[in-house]
């Protein structure tokens, strides 16, 4: 029997929940998390009670209106959502070490060897449940998942929501799979999906009748080997997505080196460079961009945000690093774009700091279908200027920078 190495941990409509913990009038109500009071905007978070009928992440107030007329919206108060995530972390770090924090209300704890064990793990949850209760809030509750492998105790958390717990034992997982929609799993995205259905696999259950060469033709990379390991409950180790990225590079014609040239030449790259990050179902937090200049003078900038993968985002903080190089007047030789920061789309928890947008989601969509179909110049963002001034993303962090002028 394969051990249990694994605990998730998931805090149940965590920005909700905060709230309900600090405005006691909230508590068992529906409620909405907005980033601004705006009918237009939509909410980053909803209650339990508001979950009930129908709202969710990316619902319009207005809409949410509808579905409930009873609803209260409430304005995000990011810092405090930092501040009880600091405190469950210490909480949970009283009993158990946190192996890795997987977003805001997220965290993954590699059990030791002696607590393996299904009657130790389903104690510890308790226990843990108990003294999160107790230092941080009865308000703020979690689900718990076990399993073999991380994988699975993630997909054991939500299954018991809100406030549950799960435990995955191995000869359970046929039938634990069996629960779940495809888009349940870490690792299939929407063009994942796309994909498998193509091959007429529609169900988890189908899926798992597959055989390891299968997975991998269908993913065509390792990707496949990992997830059809990753369903038998093997411990498979995360991929450093840290240090892998996604970029392009570009020297640049003896004519076509003016600043405003090569500023062209730079959008394009970049646009290809969030094609295929989202081909990739990747969401990237940082873009890196590197200048030679026609003088033999070199200049790298980076800057980090919220992750994403929206073309708006990644034109608007690229854009922002272009304005930031010395000598704009000299002509460039060599420009290189580079997502760096990747991560799966799917482990991605909404960002604290931006609020969803939908729209330019599908806009990105849509292009990215045309463009996979058509070609590269049946359309593209064209004045990458005029979508920048319109909405400016928030940039979380301050510029990091890490090349330096050189000779
Ligand atoms: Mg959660």
């Amino acid at each position: 029997m394969l051990p249990l190495r694994w605990l998730f941990i998931d805090f149940d409509s965590y920005f909700a929940s905060v709230e309900q913990h600090l405005h006691p009038h909230l508590r068992g109500k529906p409620v909405g998390v907005v980033p601004t009071m705006a009918e237009t905007t939509s909410c980053i978070a909803a209650s339990y009670e508001a979950k009930k009928f129908g709202i969710k992440t990316g619902t319009r107030v207005s809409d949410a209106r509808q579905l409930c007329p009873d609803i209260q919206f409430i304005e995000a108060e990011h810092k405090v959502y930092v501040e009880y995530h600091q405190s469950f972390h210490k909480a949970i770090e009283d009993i158990i070490p946190i192996t890795q924090t997987l977003s805001i209300d997220e965290v993954s704890c590699q059990l030791p060897k002696n607590w393996q064990e299904e009657y130790y793990v389903e104690n510890l949850m308790f226990r843990l449940k108990d003294h999160l209760c107790e230092k941080v809030s009865p308000w703020i509750t979690c689900s718990m998942g076990a399993g073999p492998n991380k994988f699975l105790a993630k997909l054991a958390s939500k299954y018991h929501k809100p406030n549950g717990h799960y435990i995955v034992m191995e000869d359970d997982i046929p039938y634990f799979l069996r629960e779940h929609e495809l888009r349940d799993l870490n690792g299939i995205g929407s063009s994942m999906e796309a994909r498998l259905r193509k091959v007429g696999i529609y169900s988890v259950a189908q899926l798992f009748q597959c055989s390891e060469e299968t997975l991998q033709n269908i993913w065509g990379s390792i990707h496949g080997n990992r997830m059809w390991r990753a369903l038998r409950g093997e411990d498979v180790a995360d991929l450093p997505t840290h240090t892998s990225s996604i970029g392009h590079s570009h020297v640049l014609a003896p004519i076509k080196r003016a600043p405003h040239h090569a500023q062209t030449v730079l959008h394009r790259l970049l646009q290809k460079a969030t094609l295929r990050l989202r081909a990739k179902g990747y969401v990237t937090s940082s873009i890196a961009l590197s200048l030679r200049y026609d003088n033999g003078l070199r200049w790298g900038h980076e800057v980090r945000f919220d992750e994403t993968s929206q073309n708006h985002a990644l034109t608007y903080a690229t854009q922002a690093l272009w304005d930031k190089r010395p000598s704009p007047q000299e002509p460039i030789r060599k420009i290189s774009v580079n997502f760096t920061r990747l991560r799966e789309e799917k482990n991605y928890t909404l960002s604290l700091f931006s609020k969803p947008d939908l729209k330019r989601e599908s806009v990105d969509k849509a292009l990215d279908q045309i463009v996979t179909r058509f070609g590269k110049r049946a359309a593209y963002y064209g004045g990458a200027h005029g979508a920048i001034s319109a909405a400016p993303m928030r940039i979380a962090f301050n510029h990091i920078p890490n090349t330096i002028l050189e000779e």
